[in-house]
C-alpha cells in the first residue's frame, strides 16, 4: 500500500532572541496605550508610591509619563528592571500563589521598552541622585547619572514606532485616552490613599487628593449622582470578606461597565460574579439595565490563581460557587434590611421632565449608617416581585399623547405633534374630558376618520378592502416616528430644545470620549453636548420631540449605541441606531391605552409610511387576515 508522506519539512528548532520574545509578550500584555499606563500605575502602587502623575501626549500615542515618589530602583538593578522575566516581587512558582503585589511576570517593562523610545530615571532613597537608561525599540545605551528626587520616571515615546500593525489599529487619540482613564481610575479607585493626577496634553483630567473614605474617591470621580447614592456594605464569612457599596437601584446603567469589582485591591472582571449581582438587583431594575457597584472582595492569596489572563483581568477562584452566593446574600440582604418601600416614591408621575430625579435617601439607608444584618444570609424567597417596590424608572411618558401632569405645578411643553402640519393629538385626552367609555373600545366609523379596535392596550384591529389586520401599535409607531425624524435629520430641520441651564452628566471616560468623538452625529439628531472637565459631559440641547424625557438619561442611552462595538466605523450606522434609539423611546408602548384620535391618527400616518410593515428593528408592525382566508376558516367557502 502505498504510504502518504507529510509536504511539511522539518525546519530547525530555534531559541528567539529576547528582541522576538518580548515582542510577543508586548503582543499579549500591550494592546494600547492605556495597557501602558495600567502597567506603569502598578509598578508605581508596587513601589509603594504615595504620589503618582500620569502625563499623556495625543491619547499615548506620543508620549505617555508615569512619575512616582515610590522606592526607585538602584542604578546596578536597571538594566535587570527592564529585563524579561526580571521582578523583584517573587522568587519560586510557590510566591506565584501569594501574590501580594500587582506585578510578578517581570515582562512589562521589558516589552513597552522593546516597542518604544523608553527611558527610565530612578533614585532610591540610597543615592544622591538619579540614575537614567534609555532604550530605543529594545536597544538600551548607557546608563547616566541624573539630579531627581527619590522615585521613577517612566517616559514611553511613539508606542508601537516598530509595530506598524498594531499602530495601525489604535484609534484616534480622543479614544485612546478615553481608555487611558479608564485605566487610571480601575487603579484610583482600588487605591484611595494614593495621591493621582492624570494630565493630557498639558490640561489636568484628574487631580485626585489622597482619601481615607473610599467613598470621596468615589464622588470625586462619578459626582453626586452616584457619591450620594452609595449603600455600604460590609460582610465577612470565614477569610472572605466583601466590602463596599452597592448603588442604590434608581441610578443604573445601559451596561456592566460600571461595575467595579476589585480582589485583593486588584480589579478584575468576572462574569459570574456580575451575574451574582444582577441576580441580586432582580426585581429592582427594568430589563436591559444594569446596577452600579463598588465591590473589594478580600480573601487569602492563596484562593485564587491570579495568573490566568495575560492582563491579569480575570482570575480563578478555588471555590467560585462560595463566593457567587456571599456576594448575592450579602446584596439581597441589604436589601432586605433596608426600607424598600420609601424607594417607591422615586420617579413620581409629577416630577419634571428633564429635571435630575435624585431622591433623599431615608436616613437608614446613607452612606455611613451602620448595617446590622445577620453574617449568614437566611435564604431569599424573591421579595422583589412585590408589586409596592415598582421604583424602578417609570415607563418613558409618550411624545405625543402625554398628558398634562398635574401634581407637577409647572406647565409642561406642548406635545409636539404627531406630523409636522397635524394638530397634536392630545386635546380629547385632557384629564378633564372623560376617556373613551367601554374598553376595548369599538370606535364608530366616520367619515373622515379611520377606526380600530384597541385590544389588551397593545394591538389594533381593523378592517381593509382586502381583509382584517392586527397592528402592534408600537411597533407602527416607532415605524412612523423612524421615518420622520430621519426626514427631519436628512433636511437639516429637527427641531432642538435648548437647555437653559445645560445639565451635567458624569460618565466614565470611555464614555465621555465616545460621546465627544461622535459629537458631530448627536449634533444631528439634536442632541448638543461640550465637554465640562474631567469626564462630565454638558448635555445643552436636545430633540425637542424627546422633551418629556430626561436629557442625562437619553444621552446614556445614546452612548449605548455609540459603544456598540464597530460602531464608529460606520457614521451612517451610528446615526441609524440613534434614530431608532429615538423613535422607540419616543413611541407609544404596549400597554398604553389610547384614545381615539390617538388611534385614527396612527392609521392616517401608516398610510404614509415607506415601509409600513416593518417597525425600524424589522419586526413586523401588522399581520393581514385576508378575506378570503377568514371566510376559509370559518367554513363559508
Ligand atoms: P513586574 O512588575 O511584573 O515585576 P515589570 O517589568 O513591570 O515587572 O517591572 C520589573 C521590575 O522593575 C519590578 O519587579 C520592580 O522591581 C522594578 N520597577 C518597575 N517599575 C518600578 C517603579 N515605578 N518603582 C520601583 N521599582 C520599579
Ligand atoms: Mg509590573
Amino acid at each position: 500500500m502505498p504510504t502518504e508522506t507529510s509536504t511539511v519539512r522539518h525546519q530547525p528548532i530555534r531559541l528567539l532572541s529576547s528582541g522576538v520574545v518580548n515582542k510577543i509578550a508586548a503582543g499579549e500584555v500591550i494592546e494600547r496605550p492605556a495597557s501602558v499606563v495600567k502597567e506603569l500605575l502598578e509598578n508605581s502602587i508596587d513601589a509603594g508610591a504615595t504620589r503618582v502623575e500620569v502625563s499623556i501626549r495625543n491619547g499615548g500615542l506620543d508620549s505617555i509619563r508615569v512619575t512616582d515618589n515610590g522606592s526607585g530602583i538602584p542604578a546596578d538593578e536597571l538594566h535587570l528592571a527592564v529585563s524579561s522575566h526580571a521582578t523583584s516581587k517573587i522568587r519560586d512558582a510557590d510566591d506565584l500563589f501569594s501574590v501580594r503585589t500587582f506585578g510578578f511576570r517581570g515582562e512589562a517593562l521589558a516589552s513597552i521598552a522593546e516597542i518604544s523610545q523608553f527611558a527610565i530615571r530612578s533614585r532610591t532613597a540610597d543615592y544622591d541622585s538619579g540614575h537614567e537608561l534609555a532604550i530605543a525599540g529594545g536597544q538600551p545605551s548607557e546608563i547616566e547619572p541624573c539630579g531627581m528626587p527619590v522615585g521613577t520616571t517612566v517616559t514611553v515615546d511613539e508606542l508601537f514606532f516598530n509595530t506598524p500593525v498594531r499602530r495601525k489599529f489604535l484609534r484616534t487619540s480622543q479614544t485612546e485616552i478615553g481608555h487611558i482613564g479608564e485605566a487610571f481610575t480601575r487603579v484610583a479607585l482600588a487605591n484611595p490613599a494614593c495621591q493621582l493626577g492624570l494630565i493630557h496634553n498639558g490640561r489636568a483630567l484628574h487631580e485626585l487628593a489622597p482619601c481615607d473614605d473610599w467613598r470621596d474617591r468615589i464622588h470625586d470621580f462619578f459626582g453626586p449622582e452616584i457619591g450620594e447614592a452609595l449603600i455600604p456594605v460590609d460582610n465577612q464569612i470565614e477569610q472572605i470578606r466583601l466590602s463596599g457599596y452597592v448603588v442604590d437601584p434608581s441610578v443604573s446603567r445601559s451596561n456592566n461597565r460600571m461595575q467595579y469589582l476589585f480582589l485583593n485591591g486588584r480589579y478584575i472582571r468576572d462574569r459570574s460574579l456580575q451575574h451574582a449581582l444582577s441576580e441580586a438587583y432582580r426585581g429592582l431594575l427594568m430589563t436591559g439595565r444594569f446596577p452600579v457597584c463598588f465591590l473589594r472582595l478580600e480573601m487569602p492569596y492563596d484562593q485564587v490563581d491570579v495568573n490566568v489572563h495575560p492582563a491579569k483581568l480575570e482570575v480563578r477562584f478555588q471555590e467560585g460557587g462560595r463566593i457567587y452566593s456571599h456576594l448575592l446574600g450579602t446584596i439581597r440582604n441589604r436589601f432586605l434590611t433596608t426600607d424598600l418601600t420609601s424607594w417607591a416614591q422615586l420617579n413620581r408621575p409629577g416630577d419634571q421632565p428633564g429635571e435630575h430625579q435624585r431622591r433623599e435617601l431615608p436616613p437608614a439607608l446613607h452612606p455611613g449608617a451602620s448595617l446590622p444584618g445577620p453574617a449568614v444570609p437566611p435564604p431569599i424567597p424573591s421579595p422583589f416581585q412585590q408589586p409596592h417596590i415598582g421604583f424602578t424608572q417609570q415607563p418613558i411618558s409618550r411624545n405625543w399623547i402625554d398628558q398634562p401632569r398635574q401634581q407637577s405645578g409647572a406647565p409642561l411643553p406642548t406635545p409636539a405633534p404627531l406630523l409636522p402640519g397635524k394638530p397634536a393629538a392630545t386635546p380629547s385626552a385632557s384629564p378633564s374630558q372623560p376617556k373613551i367609555e367601554n374598553h376595548p373600545s369599538e370606535i364608530q366609523n366616520s367619515a373622515r376618520r379611520q377606526t380600530a379596535l384597541q385590544v389588551h392596550d397593545t394591538y389594533l384591529i381593523t378592517e381593509t378592502d382586502e381583509g382584517m389586520v392586527v397592528i402592534d401599535q408600537h411597533a407602527l409607531h416607532e415605524r412612523i416616528l423612524y421615518e420622520q425624524i430621519r426626514e427631519k435629520v436628512t433636511s437639516g430641520g429637527l427641531e432642538v430644545q435648548k437647555l437653559l441651564v445645560p445639565e451635567p452628566v458624569s460618565l466614565t471616560s470611555a464614555e465621555s470620549a465616545a460621546v465627544l468623538e461622535n459629537s458631530e452625529t448627536l449634533r444631528k439628531i439634536g442632541i448638543e453636548v461640550q465637554p465640562f472637565g474631567g469626564d462630565t459631559i454638558l448635555v445643552s440641547g436636545y430633540p425637542a420631540m424627546l422633551a418629556n424625557h430626561n436629557p442625562a438619561e437619553m444621552l446614556r442611552n445614546v452612548i449605548e449605541s455609540l459603544m456598540t462595538p464597530g460602531a464608529k466605523l460606520q457614521q451612517r450606522d451610528v446615526l441609524d441606531d440613534l434614530l431608532n434609539m429615538i423613535a422607540c423611546k419616543a413611541a407609544i408602548k404596549a400597554g398604553d391605552r389610547l384614545t381615539r384620535d390617538e388611534i385614527s391618527a396612527l392609521l392616517e400616518h401608516r398610510q404614509l409610511c415607506q415601509d409600513a410593515h416593518h417597525c425600524p428593528h424589522g419586526r413586523p408592525t401588522s399581520l393581514v387576515f385576508s378575506r378570503e382566508e377568514l371566510d376559509r376558516r370559518f367554513k363559508r367557502i
